[in-house]
């Protein structure tokens, strides 16, 4: 995909209403952590546009981010943030299950999970809510780079048999660092979203 355009367009926190976009959407959920603003920055061609982890400040919104004026990468906030309330945590389950449920435009759901470790029982509830919502995910297993070519076949069954998933649905390895996976991604896309 040539990436020609790439605006922040909206930010919707827990009371915000979800904009009405008439463009194709695809959105990305994972744990924190494990990789998502590195993924969409890979995929906007962009160094640090959305913000990383490391950033201090960075709040649990749902970004919009309008690509080329054709579609949207929806960037949903990350699960599993140890150190927040229990309170904190139901507010994000709603806020995903809201847009899972409301969005008229989304066309997929990119699950990440870190290729590394097995899926938590937090990725496996991601996993049943996306399934649930009537969307087939797309699991991208992040870090690639992290593990040895050797250990790659095995992590990956790892992921499958961790979320329980069979050989229907696709998992792709990806690395931020060596953006290997990206255009395999794009391609996915691409025929997603007809753009
Ligand atoms: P997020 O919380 O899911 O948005 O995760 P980030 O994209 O902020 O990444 C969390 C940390 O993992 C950061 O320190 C990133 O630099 C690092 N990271 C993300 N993706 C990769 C990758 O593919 N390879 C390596 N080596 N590090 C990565």
């Amino acid at each position: 995909m040539i990436i020609k355009t790439v605006n922040l367009e909206t930010v919707c926190g827990v009371t915000s209403r979800l904009p009405e976009n008439d463009k194709p959407e695809i959105a990305f959920a994972g744990k924190s952590n494990v990789g998502k603003s590195s993924l969409i920055n890979a995929l906007m061609n962009r160094k640090a546009y959305a913000r990383t982890s490391t950033q201090p400040g960075k709040t649990q919104t749902i970004n919009f981010y309008n690509i080329n004026d054709a579609l949207y990468y929806v960037d949903l906030p990350g699960y599993g943030y140890a150190k927040v309330s229990q309170t904190e945590k139901e507010k994000w389950g709603r806020m995903i299950e809201n847009y899972l449920r409301r969005s008229k435009q989304l066309r997929c759901v990119f699950l990440l999970v870190d290729i590394r470790h097995e899926p938590s029982a937090n990725d496996r509830q991601m996993y049943e809510w996306i399934v649930h919502n009537g969307y087939k995910p797309v699991i991208i297993a992040t870090k690639l780079d992290k593990i040895k070519r050797s250990q790659e076949a095995k992590q990956l069954k790892l992921v499958r048999t961790g979320l329980e998933i069979g050989n229907d649905v696709t998992v792709i390895p990806f690395s931020a660092e060596t953006k290997q996976g990206r255009e395999e991604i794009w391609a996915l896309i691409e025929q997603l979203t007809e753009c």
